[in-house]
C-alpha cells in the first residue's frame, strides 16, 4: 500500500481542537493495524518553540531527539504512544532558513528565489519525508492556524499541489465550528460555508468536515453542510464538546469517521476492524473514579493552564490507574508566602512544583517546599522544582540562609545550583539547552527504582543549570540523598528524601513521556502516595 497523507486544517477561529482531531484519527488507524505518524507544520518564524512564551503557546514539548517543539506533539504521542522527533515539527521559520541557506550556497544560481515554487516545494519535500521513509502506512499532518490566515497560505498551497500530485492518496480534513445562537436557538452554519469557501478559493477542497459544536448537529443542517459544501453527508461529522479529551476517538469511531477517511483513500474498512480495548479500559476507569485526589501545582505560569499541559495529563494517566478523580488546583508560585502557606496547601493530597525559568516568584516556591516538607505531604518537583527543592534543603537544612541558584543569583555564596560546565560557552538561546533524552542510572532500593521497577531508565531534558556536586556530601549526610545520576557525565538527575513519605525531584522531565497505554511510574507512585494522605 502506498503510504496515503491526510491534511488536518481549521477554520473559523483557533482553538478548536486540531490536535485532539489529528490524534484522535491517528489512533483510530493505529488501532485497525496500520503504522500511522503525525507531525505539525506551524506558520510562525520562530524556528522553533523553544523561545515561545508559554502564556501565550502554552508548554513547549520536547522530543527524545531533542526538539524544542508545540504542545499538540504531546497529543500525538500521549494518544498514540509513539514517539516524534524532529521532522514531526516544522515551522515557517524553519523553511525559510533552508531556502535561504540553499540559496547562500548557490544550490538556486541563477534563479530568482520565490514562495512559490521554492518555498512551496521545501514545505512538500518535508510533508513528505516521513512518508518517504517507508515506516508509517498514515502519516497525518496538521497545519496550524486557521483556513485565510495570510501565514498560511504557503502551506494550504503545498497542500492543494500535493492533492494534485498524489491524487487518491491524499486527502484534507477540514474542522469548523458552528455555534449555536441562543437567542434564535439556531445552529449556524454560515461560518462554516465560509470557511469551505475560503479553501476553495485556494483550490482546496475538502474531503471530510468536522463540525465542532456545543449542541447536537440535527441530520437537516448536516444535510445542508453536505449540500452547500460538497462534502458527502456521511463525511460531514460533529465533535460535540466532551468531558474528556480521551473520548473523542471514540465518539468520532461512533459516527464512521475511519470508515469514511479509509474509503476515501481506496482502502476498504472491513480488510481491518478498530481494536480499541486498552483505551477503552482506559476510559472506563476515568470514568469509574468516585474518590478524588486532590493535587496543588505551584507555578508561575497557572494563568494559562496550557502552560502544564503534560504535567496535568500525566497526573491524570496516574490517577485513572490509582482509581482515582484527579482534582487539580493550580496555585500561583508569586501568591505565596510564609504567612499563607498552610492555609494555600492544606488540604492537598499532594504538590507538584513545575518548571520554569528566571527569578520572578520563586520564593514562593521556597515556601511551598519547606511547608510540604515539613508537613510530610507528598510532593513531586520536576525540572526548576527539583532545583528549588535542593536550594530550600539548603537554606533551611543545611543552613546556608543565601543558597541559590546561579540563574536566580549570580552572586549567591552557596551556588548549589549553577551552571552546567557545557552552558558556559553558550551565547545564543533557540536550541542551546541541554535537550532531549539522556541516561539516567538509579541507585538500588530507592523510592525512584521502586516506582520504575529498574535501575536504568532515559529521560527528556531541557534545562541549563544543574546540581552542584561539591555540596553532595554535605546534603547526603544531613537527609537529601541522590538517588538518580548521568552515568556519562556525574550530572544529578534525581533527589529524594527517604525520611520523608514521597518527596522527590526530577532534574529532566518525566511528564513528557506519560501516555494513556502507559502512565508514567513516577507519576503513579507519587499519586499512590498522596492517596495515603
Ligand atoms: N531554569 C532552569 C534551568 O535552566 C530549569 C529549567 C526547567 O525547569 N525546565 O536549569
Amino acid at each position: 500500500m502506498n503510504t496515503k497523507y491526510i491534511f488536518v486544517t481549521g477554520g473559523v477561529t483557533s482553538s478548536l481542537g486540531k490536535g485532539i482531531i489529528a490524534s484522535s484519527i491517528g489512533k483510530l488507524l493505529q488501532s485497525r493495524g496500520y503504522r500511522v505518524t503525525i507531525q505539525k507544520f506551524d506558520p510562525y518564524i520562530n524556528i522553533d518553540s523553544g523561545t515561545l512564551n508559554p502564556y501565550e503557546h502554552g508548554e513547549c514539548y520536547v522530543t527524545v531527539d531533542g526538539h524544542e517543539t508545540d504542545l499538540d506533539l504531546g497529543h500525538y504521542e500521549r494518544f498514540l504512544s509513539i514517539e516524534t522527533h524532529k521532522p514531526n515539527c516544522v515551522t515557517t521559520g524553519r523553511i525559510y532558513q533552508s531556502v535561504i541557506d540553499k540559496e547562500r550556497r548557490g544550490d538556486y544560481l541563477g534563479k530568482t528565489v520565490q514562495i512559490i515554487p521554492h518555498i512551496t516545494d521545501e514545505i512538500k519535500r518535508r510533508m513528505l519525508f516521513l512518508g518517504e521513509s517507508g515506516e508509517y502506512d498514515f502519516v497525518i499532518t496538521e497545519i496550524g492556524g486557521v483556513a485565510g490566515d495570510i501565514e498560511s497560505l504557503p502551506f494550504l498551497e503545498s497542500v492543494r499541489q500535493l492533492k494534485w500530485e498524489l491524487g487518491a492518496d491524499c486527502i484534507n480534513v477540514h474542522l469548523t465550528y458552528v455555534p449555536y445562537l441562543a437567542a434564535a436557538g439556531e445552529l449556524k452554519t454560515k461560518p462554516t460555508q465560509h470557511s469551505v469557501k475560503k479553501l476553495q478559493e485556494l483550490g482546496i477542497q475538502p474531503d471530510v468536515l468536522i463540525l465542532r459544536t456545543e449542541h447536537d448537529i440535527p441530520d437537516d443542517v448536516r444535510a445542508k453542510v453536505s449540500l452547500f459544501c460538497n462534502v458527502k453527508r456521511e463525511a460531514v461529522i460533529q465533535s460535540r464538546d466532551v468531558p474528556s479529551i480521551y473520548m473523542v476517538p471514540v465518539r468520532m469511531h461512533a459516527q464512521g469517521l475511519d470508515t469514511v477517511i479509509l474509503r476515501k483513500l481506496g482502502i476498504d474498512p472491513e480488510q481491518t476492524s478498530c481494536n480499541l480495548t486498552i483505551w477503552n479500559r482506559f476510559l472506563n476507569m476515568m470514568q469509574s473514579t468516585v474518590q478524588e485526589v486532590h493535587i496543588g501545582i505551584v507555578g508561575k505560569y497557572v494563568e494559562l493552564q496550557d502552560a502544564y499541559k503534560s504535567i496535568s495529563e500525566a497526573l491524570l494517566h496516574a490517577s485513572v490507574y490509582n482509581g482515582r478523580k484527579l482534582k487539580l488546583h493550580y496555585i500561583h508560585s508569586g501568591s505565596i508566602d510564609s504567612e499563607n502557606v498552610e492555609s494555600k496547601l492544606c488540604g492537598l493530597n499532594g504538590v507538584v512544583v513545575a518548571p520554569g525559568f528566571g527569578q520572578r516568584a520563586t520564593e514562593g516556591k521556597f515556601a511551598a517546599l519547606k511547608y510540604t516538607r515539613e508537613h510530610n505531604i507528598p510532593t513531586f518537583g520536576i525540572c526548576l522544582g527539583m532545583q528549588c527543592m535542593v536550594i530550600e534543603f539548603a537554606r533551611n537544612v543545611l543552613g546556608y540562609t543565601d543558597a541559590n541558584s546561579t540563574e536566580l543569583d549570580e552572586h549567591t555564596l552557596h551556588n548549589v545550583i549553577d551552571i552546567m560546565e557545557s552552558q558556559k560557552s553558550v551565547t545564543t538561546k533557540g536550541g542551546t539547552m541541554r535537550l532531549g533524552a539522556y541516561r539516567c542510572s538509579l541507585v538500588q532500593g530507592s523510592l525512584a527504582a521502586s516506582a520504575y521497577g529498574k535501575v536504568e531508565v532515559c529521560e527528556r531534558h531541557r534545562h541549563r543549570y544543574e546540581f552542584n556536586n561539591d555540596y553532595r556530601e554535605n546534603f547526603e549526610k544531613n537527609g537529601m540523598v541522590v538517588t538518580g545520576l548521568n552515568p556519562e557525565l556525574g550530572l544529578v538527575e534525581i533527589v529524594e528524601l527517604p525520611l520523608h513519605k514521597w518527596y522527590l525531584g526530577t532534574q529532566f522531565h518525566p511528564e513528557y513521556s506519560s501516555t494513556v497505554e502507559n502512565p508514567h511510574p513516577l507519576f503513579k507512585s507519587f499519586i499512590a502516595a498522596a492517596m495515603k494522605k
